[in-house]
């Protein structure tokens, strides 16, 4: 077995529900550190790590749609790419507790708590071994952190996009109702999208299929399954053309 990692930058996608305990909201710190630990050994193979973190754990834009005549969807959009923000700073003082570097990057400028997101500046940041967290999604609102994600390994010529989830992969169906649902350990963008696989929001899944993005998609909740995603071996479900 090689120590090497396969992938030589990665972009990581991590559901803000990664970062909270099972069936509860907000941030888990036990979650958040045992996350931290994993992202640290895969980044400690070689491997560029850039993470995007999600906000669902605390808040989605689509939540407040159509329900509430006082606040706007764009606005709650722009809540939900706060609450990446949050998620990201706990992350980030997890990771520098095991002493792996760190930087926060965001889409929205805040100064005070975040470097603004420029991608040159990122890809130097990976070159020299320092972990991005990628916050504030793509800046703007009515889309989701895949396609921030989806975006980003492109910008960053990511070898492939991880999107961790709290499943062994791609099913048939959902798999936390159906269990005869049938995980898939391969599939093309095609069938994704036709059988309307619920693998990343369709926006994420067009970017990669016309740009050739390869995506995994795995559990995080197996200890060292990151560290097995990086390393090339099989784990979960991979989506090429
Ligand atoms: N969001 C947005 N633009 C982006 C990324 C995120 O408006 O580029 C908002 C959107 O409302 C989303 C919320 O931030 O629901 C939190 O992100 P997401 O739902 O992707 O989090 P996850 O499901 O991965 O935890």
């Amino acid at each position: 077995q090689t120590t090497r990692p396969t992938f030589k930058r990665v972009v990581l996608k991590l559901s803000g529900e990664s970062l909270s305990h099972a069936g509860e909201r907000g941030i888990g710190m036990e979650e958040v550190v045992h996350i931290a630990s994993q992202i640290q050994q895969a980044q400690q193979l070689g491997c560029q790590i850039a993470v995007v973190v999600g906000g669902g754990n605390i808040l989605r834009g689509a939540q407040f749609k159509g329900t509430s005549a006082s606040i706007q969807e764009a606005t709650a959009h722009y809540m939900g790419m706060l609450a990446t923000v949050i998620n990201a700073l706990a992350l980030q003082d997890a990771l520098e507790s095991l002493n792996c570097a760190t930087r926060v990057m965001s889409a929205i400028r805040m100064d005070g708590v975040a470097e603004p997101y420029i991608r040159r500046r990122a890809h130097r940041h990976l070159e020299k071994g320092r972990t991005i967290i990628l916050a504030a999604g793509t800046g703007s609102p009515f889309v989701t952190t895949d396609t921030a994600a989806a975006q980003r390994a492109l910008e960053l010529e990511a070898d492939i996009l991880m999107k961790a989830t709290r499943v062994d992969g791609v099913y048939s169906d959902d798999p936390e109702r159906n269990p005869h649902a049938v995980l898939y350990s391969e599939l093309d963008y095609k069938t994704v999208r036709e059988r309307n696989l619920r693998v990343m929001d369709s926006t994420a899944i067009a970017q990669c299929m016309e740009h050739n993005m390869p995506i995994l998609v795995f559990n995080f909740r197996k200890d060292g399954n990151i560290q097995r995603a990086v390393r090339g071996e099989k784990v979960g479900t991979r989506i090429t053309s």
